[in-house]
């Protein structure tokens, strides 16, 4: 029998190198209770932030590592005003976020000693984002050293990659000796608004192909057959693919060996091709979409040229997932851009009616940043707007993880829970 419990608490940890963000949800109600940020973790003025439904709570003080990021995590979950709980032992689990799961996760785990030597060793194929990983979850255990922690890996979801799709065409020593392949990102969020798209359309997964179209400051498209990605446009890193708010995405490699022998360093490159490239890099204007879309409805023409490039390597990824599918039922778009942004869901979906994408371009402009439907009903692949949550599908995963409840077989699973 499944062991459902009513009215649980779980915290949602996301934490970077310098920044700590946190969500406490009560299950299986799916209610978030508030959610707070740490920011400036290892600095002399650190910042803590935190809302609930009655106000915020917010504090500048020093916090030079992710241990006392906790300990004024746990004073804050807790404040009399404004916390999110009355004491630390109602939270009855920990869901972290974990960058990399690399060949060993195809879904999530309660972290025990083995697991976290995985992350660890993981942390060759993430440095930037493993090590900070751990270092939440190893304070969360000094606080809540009872507690089960749960970790959600945003590779996980793309373990179902067939060789095909996930292997270069580089020598395969490479694979063999470093593990060089694709892994793809955003898989949290990728299977979240998979799932809310089946409840959209009242279709079951095990029949549903999906490309699913995460545009943010980051970005990816993953193609989903039958519930199981089969393509992501992210690789090895979360550099390749789309163009980004920042990022390069897909270049020719030998524009970095042009480079360097150019004299430029490989932390120059680096630098450039993930900080300094993309929307930001090509518009010559800003990162943010928003700024671009403005300065091309001024006649900026490099921005003009920004959104086209933006929308162009988005519709080629579609277009090689659709190839690789047998049919297209529902395609999603989510992510700040995703969501919020109809005239570049109305820009990428012009030129795909051929492969029976057909938009309504009066529903996307009257659904503006609200989920819904936006194709035509003719449309053989609907098309979603769906806002993405990575904190509840890891309070998802959480509940079901410490108490049993398989949400994830059963037909009517993404109604109950999603
Ligand atoms: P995310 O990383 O998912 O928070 O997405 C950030 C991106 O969403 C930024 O590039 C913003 O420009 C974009 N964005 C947010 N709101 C809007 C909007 N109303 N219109 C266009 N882009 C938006």
């Amino acid at each position: 029998m499944q062991n459902t419990r009513k009215n649980e608490k779980i915290l949602v940890i996301n934490c970077g190198s310098s920044s700590l963000k946190y969500e406490v949800y009560a299950m299986p109600q799916r209610k978030s209770l508030g959610k707070g940020l740490v920011e400036r973790i290892g600095s002399e003025n650190g910042h803590i932030i935190q809302k609930n439904s009655v106000g915020k709570l917010e504090k500048t003080a020093s916090i030079p590592d992710h241990s006392t990021a906790m300990r004024f995590v746990t004073e804050a979950l807790t404040d009399d005003t404004y916390g999110l709980i009355h004491n630390m032992n109602e939270i009855s689990g920990v869901g972290h976020r974990v960058v990399h799961g690399g060949e060993e996760y195809s879904s999530s785990v309660i972290i025990d000693n083995a697991v976290i030597k995985a992350i660890k060793n993981n942390s060759e194929l993430a440095p930037l984002h493993n090590p900070p990983n751990l270092d939440g979850i190893r304070a969360t255990m000094e606080f809540l050293p009872e507690v089960k922690q749960i970790a959600v890996f945003d590779t996980a979801f793309h373990q179902t990659l067939q060789p095909a799709a996930y292997l270069y065409g580089i020598p395969r020593e490479l694979y063999r000796k470093y593990k060089i392949r694709r892994y793809g990102f955003h898989g949290t969020s990728h299977r979240y608004v998979a799932a809310k798209a089946m409840t959209m359309l009242k279709r079951s997964p095990e029949n549903t192909n999906v490309i699913s179209c995460h545009l943010g400051n980051g970005a990816s498209v993953t193609a989903i057959e039958n519930g199981k990605s089969i393509d992501t446009s992210m690789g090895f890193t979360p550099l390749e693919g789309l163009m980004m708010g920042t990022r390069s995405g897909d270049i020719d490699p030998s524009i970095i060996f042009y480079l360097l022998d150019r004299g430029y360093s490989t932390a120059e490159l680096n630098t450039m091709l993930n900080k300094k490239s993309g929307l930001l890099g090509l518009s010559e204007i800003s990162n943010d979409l928003r700024d671009v879309e403005k300065a091309a409805l001024n006649g900026n023409i490099n921005a003009k040229e920004t959104l086209d490039v933006y929308a162009y390597k988005i519709r080629k990824y579609i277009g090689a997932y659709a190839a690789n599918l047998v049919k297209v039922d529902a395609l999603i778009f989510t992510g700040g851009i995703g969501e919020n942004s109809v005239t570049m869901r109305h820009k990428i979906c012009e030129y795909l009616e051929n492969i029976g994408i057909v938009m309504d371009y009066d529903k996307n402009r009257e659904i503006g940043s609200n989920p819904g439907i936006v194709s035509k009903n003719y449309s053989r692949t609907a098309i979603c707007v769906i806002p993405t949550n990575e904190e509840l599908q890891i309070a998802v995963d959480t509940y079901q993880l410490i108490y049993g409840v398989n949400f994830v077989d059963r037909r009517k699973t993404v109604e109950v829970i999603l």
